[in-house]
Formats: C-alpha cells, structure tokens, sequence
C-alpha cells in the first residue's frame, strides 16, 4: 500500500499529528521540529510520544519525517549561524530519538557568496561530527532548486557533500519534486531517464523518501514555488508515474502543497488511486 502523508502542524502534539493523518486518509506525515523560522523548541512531551506510538502502531502510520527549520544553515558564513546549526541539529535528533520509526530531512543550506566548494566542505564537515554522536534517526539532505545561493541544486553537488562526509554512507536524500524540475531535472517528460541519471551519480539506495510538490514555475526555474498536484507545470501525469514507478516503491511520500487539511485529503486519494493502476479518466469506460 502506497506510504502517503502531507505536512502537517505540530502545535497540537504528536498524537494529535497521528489522528489527523488517519483521518485525511494518511498513513505517514511530516512535521516541523521546532518552529520553521524560529528557535526553541517545547518541551518534548513523553507522555504524548508514547500515546502517539501505541496509536501509530495501531493505525498503520510508520516513517514520519521530521523537517528542520528553515533557519538552518550548515555552510553559513557567520560561525555562531553555524555553531546554532549544529546545535539545533543535535538537539533535534537526540530528541527524535525517542520515535524509533522517524526520519530527519534538512536543508543543506546556502553558501552565500563563499562559492559551492566553500559551502561543500562546509556541510560535510558539520555532518561528520554531528554522525560522531551516533544518532540512530537516519539523515536526509534534501534536493533544492537552486535558488540563490543554495546548494544540493544537482545530484552532483549532493553526492560531493556525501563522499566528503566522514561516516557519511549512512546519510540519505529525499527527492523533492518541484525542486528538482525548478532546478532543471525534467521529471514530467524524462522520468525514467532522471531516475537513472540519480542512481548514476548518487546511487537510488540513498533515496528514502520523496517530497511531493508540483511547480508553480517551469523547468530549470530555480524559484522553488509549491503547486497543488496537477495545477502546476509538472502535470497530473507525472505524477501518476510517479507514484507508481517500480524504483520508487516503498518509498514514503510526503505533500508539500498549498492546501489545507481537506485539499490533502483529495490529493492522497487521488494519488492512492494512481499508485493502484488507476488510469482511467472519471466516466471513461475500461477497456476489455
Ligand atoms: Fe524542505
Ligand atoms: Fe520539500
Ligand atoms: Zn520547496
């Protein structure tokens, strides 16, 4: 059965998260660590961690993604943005500790004039000593679409931070949709061919999860701009492929889109029946 959630609001708690995905028709979801622009988080409640996992447990809900905020910056310029970096990251993933099943996705971040190469050894350095704590929540970078300074804008730039991180082979991606078409990786008319060139170059076995987004902008764009799937540029029929497409199974999807909780609701459904084979148009007879 297709692994499916959206982006969901962690104000309420964990358990409350649980409800709300099992209601829409989810069977995973991602959520903010702490506030995306903000720094602090609460206080890491046992109680409802625990109630959140008996309930996951019987419910079905499994690989939750946890997204670090925004604020985040591993190859910043200014030192103290990159100590805060690293400690939040710490703070963050000592804390996921406590939800076996949960993954942890980041930004790789922006270099901001220091050059690509500055912004590499930047990030592979700060992953490296925060693996030395020996984490036990798996690692995503997250592909971008290269706006501004910001890296993880190809696959080649990704798998450089990951061969110049020490113990870095555990480390993972997640693809997300419209990044990757902003930034120029054709996934509405070369899927097959963008899959292969990511198992080139990083290797399809990093790929732990996919963000699913369609653009409001076009190929190579590099604006990072979410659109509802189906009303942007990548198209409804990408993503049936997508969600169906043998390399991608078992992967957990997660949905970035403009919308609020009934939007998700439609757009999982409508993604389920993609992944079960459903190719027919509403009306369309089936052919016998
Ligand atoms: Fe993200
Ligand atoms: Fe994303
Ligand atoms: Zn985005």
């Amino acid at each position: 059965m297709l692994r499916i959630g959206c982006h969901l609001s962690s104000s309420k708690g964990f358990l409350a998260m649980g409800k709300e995905a099992v209601r829409i028709g989810a069977n995973t979801f991602q959520f903010f660590t702490r506030n995306p622009r903000g720094g602090n988080a609460k206080k890491l409640d046992l109680e409802d961690v625990a109630s959140y996992l008996e309930y996951a447990q019987a419910h079905g809900i499994s690989s939750i993604l946890a997204h670090a905020p925004y604020t985040l910056n591993a190859c910043a310029k200014d030192p103290d943005l990159r100590d805060f970096t690293y400690r939040t990251m710490c703070d963050d993933l000592s804390r996921l500790s406590h939800i076996p099943d949960a993954m942890y996705n980041f930004h790789p971040g922006c270099h901001v004039k220091q050059g690509a190469e500055a912004g590499i050894q930047y990030i592979s350095g700060m992953m490296g000593r925060i693996l030395e704590h020996g984490y036990h929540t798996p690692i995503l970078l997250e592909t971008m679409a290269g706006k501004g300074t910001e890296m993880g804008r190809s696959f080649e730039e990704l798998q450089r931070i990951l061969e110049q991180t020490e113990g870095g082979d555990c480390l993972g991606i997640c693809l997300d949709t419209c990044h990757v078409f902003d930034g120029g990786y054709d996934i509405a008319g070369r899927l097959d061919d963008v899959l292969s060139e990511f198992d080139a170059v990083i290797g399809l076995g990093r790929l732990k999860a996919i963000h699913l987004n369609d653009s409001k902008s076009g190929l190579g764009s590099h604006k990072d701009r979410h659109e509802k799937i189906g009303q942007g540029k990548i198209g409804l029929e990408a993503f049936r492929a997508i969600v169906a497409h043998p390399r991608l199974q078992g992967l957990p999807f997660f949905l970035e889109t403009p919308n609020d909780l009934d939007g998700y609701q439609q757009e999982i459904a409508l993604l389920r029946g993609f992944a079960a084979g459903g190719s027919l148009a509403e009306g369309e007879l089936p052919e016998l």
